[in-house]
């Protein structure tokens, strides 16, 4: 084990929660609505959940027996505002005829599987992709599981602590190996990820006012282009727009 990068993610966390305090996730009434939000959420911003999952509420639909029974053009039409519709209604009655098939629809014995065989299961199902699977698995069904997601990816990437071509799961394992699998604590590092990633560290960064400016990063020394800071003697090429590195460059 890396003890330097443990150290660097638990310094992460510490300033992060400092920051933004508590997020209280995830912003749900329901264990079902979570589920629903969760596959809702790909692709499209969380404001426009909220609309979809508001006029599934005030239809009467959000409940998994009647989400198994509407018909897909009705549901589509529902939930247009979190877009991708016709695509996202396959998707929630996918998710339901599994629910259905594997466990009588019942949420209880869904969640009381144990959590690689359910995760796997999950994967299989048309349209749950990793993003979406954890999200059920840690924010619907309190298991252990990190939550990786754009946000994530770039911040990390911005702060040498991933490659730019890491994938969904070994980032997942920079922190799953790190850190005692812990829901409580999954669940608070990944929303104060979502905080830092909306409110700083964007497509073009806010670094100079960012909780993190002082983590394992210098300011002076950070790429033009991908913002990612420059490792200790790293060639740093210089052109009109600053200093690039390498990869930025090609
Ligand atoms: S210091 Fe800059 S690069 Fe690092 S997380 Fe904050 S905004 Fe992103």
């Amino acid at each position: 084990m890396d003890r330097k990068t443990k150290t660097i993610l638990v310094q992460i966390y510490q300033k992060l929660y400092k920051k933004f305090g508590p997020q209280r996730w995830w912003p749900a009434q329901t264990q079902f609505e979570v589920i629903v939000g969760a596959i809702l959420t790909q692709n499209t911003n969380w404001g426009n959940v909220e609309k979809a999952i508001h006029r599934l509420k005030a239809a009467g639909v959000l409940s998994a027996r009647v989400l198994r029974d509407i018909s897909v053009t009705k549901l589509a039409a529902l939930i247009k505002p979190a877009g991708y519709f016709n695509v996202k209604a396959q998707r929630l009655k996918n998710f339901m005829r599994f629910l259905f098939d594997e466990y009588d629809g019942n949420l209880k014995t869904l969640g009381g599987e144990e959590l690689s065989h359910l995760r796997h299961k999950l994967l299989k199902v048309n349209g749950i992709g990793p993003e979406t699977a954890d999200s059920i698995l840690l924010y619907a069904l309190d298991k252990p599981v990190f939550v990786v997601d754009a946000y994530s990816k770039r911040f990390l990437y911005r702060h040498n602590l991933i490659d730019r071509n890491a994938d969904y799961h070994q980032i997942q394992e920079l922190f799953m190996g790190y850190f005692d699998h812990d829901t409580a604590m999954f669940n608070e590092y990944h929303a104060l990820i979502v905080a830092l990633g909306k409110n700083y560290c964007k497509p073009n960064p806010s670094c100079d006012r960012c909780p993190l400016n002082r983590t394992q990063y210098s300011l002076t020394f950070k790429c033009g282009s991908c913002h990612r800071a420059f490792l200790k003697g790293e060639k740093r090429i210089a052109e009109k727009s600053g200093f690039l590195c390498s990869e930025c460059r090609v």
